[in-house]
């Protein structure tokens, strides 16, 4: 039983919508542990410093959020092997004097999945983006003998996302230009369809990644865009008969998994998922 009292958190900049501090604080009370998280607004300038100062004890553990997650790994005793592949750090365990970078957006996305009843293995998915969030997702998919198919508003950057993969794990992405037309032929050989781009965050909950048309039912839709919790683009996917996932589930997961990282715990993930939905209904 761990009964000193310990601090934890996440840094980033901005940090105010944050939605850490209420999910991981609702888990502490609920496991009845004397913690506290709060979130941390450093500028990029700053980052080192803050680190400098949270490696002194009792200071429990740290997720890192936009922009410092590439930024942190220089500063890493130690990058878990899934944080080195995806390049970029979201938690940070602090071992008396080293600090380990773990990322754990891609286990969030593979749990969000699988709570659901879905699998991963040897589905065909199609991932629109090819930013921090996308590159998690990606490495999960393929790491689990997934399919995966490519669009990012830049091709460039999918293209290099592909290769760099190739490059580490040898497995093959197809890229596919991020076109109605492509998206169109794209979604009739895809099983599994993730938004992994802010299209459709709020403020701008009016948007969606894609046209509703090229929706097919039977095929599972997922949207890491967790604000609002039922996106534009979730609506017209359930309207098209298509199975939906919303992104509140992953952010969950990846903070269940900060807390067994720092804690070994068994994080109650049904009240951190319930925290985020009162929380965004509240605001
Ligand atoms: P990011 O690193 O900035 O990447 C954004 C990606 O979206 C880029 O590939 C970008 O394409 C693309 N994009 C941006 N605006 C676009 C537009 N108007 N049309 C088409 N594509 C566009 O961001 P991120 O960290 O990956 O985050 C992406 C989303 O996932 C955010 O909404 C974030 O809140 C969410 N997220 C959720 C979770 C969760 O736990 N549910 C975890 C992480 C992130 P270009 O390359 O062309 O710029």
């Amino acid at each position: 039983m761990i009964t000193e009292k310990k601090a934890f958190g996440v840094v980033g900049h901005p940090i105010e919508h944050s939605l850490s501090p209420i999910m991981h604080n609702a888990a502490f009370r609920r496991l009845g542990l004397d913690y506290r998280y709060e979130a941390y607004d450093v500028k990029p300038e700053g980052l080192e410093e803050f680190l400098k100062l949270r490696h002194t004890p009792p200071f429990g553990g740290l997720n890192v959020t936009i922009p410092h997650k590439v930024a942190v790994i220089k500063y890493m005793s130690h990058l878990d092997k899934l944080a080195e592949l995806v390049g970029a750090v979201n938690t940070i365990k602090f071992e008396s004097r080293r600090m380990i970078g773990y990322n754990t957006d891609c286990f969030g996305f593979i749990r969000a999945l699988e709570e659901t009843g879905e699998t991963i293995k040897k589905r065909r998915i199609l991932v629109l983006g090819a930013g921090g969030a996308a590159r998690a997702i990606v490495y999960g998919c393929l790491l689990n003998s997934a399919e995966v198919v490519l669009a990012n508003r830049t091709l460039d950057k999918a293209i290099q996302l592909a290769k760099e993969i190739k490059e580490k794990i040898g497995k093959m992405v197809l890229v596919v230009k991020y076109s109605n037309e492509s998206l169109k032929d794209a979604i009739k050989e895809t099983d599994i369809l993730i938004n992994a781009t802010p299209v459709g965050m709020y403020p701008r909950s009016y948007e969606s990644p894609i046209e509703k048309n090229i929706l097919r039912p039977n095929i599972v839709v997922m949207d890491a865009v967790y604000n609002p919790v039922e996106t534009k683009l979730l609506r017209e996917a359930k309207n098209a008969g298509c199975k939906t996932i919303d992104g509140v589930g992953m952010l969950v997961h990846q903070g269940a998994e900060s807390l067994r990282i720092w804690l070994g715990i068994e994080a109650p993930t049904d009240v951190m998922r319930k925290a985020v939905i009162d929380k965004l209904a509240a605001d």
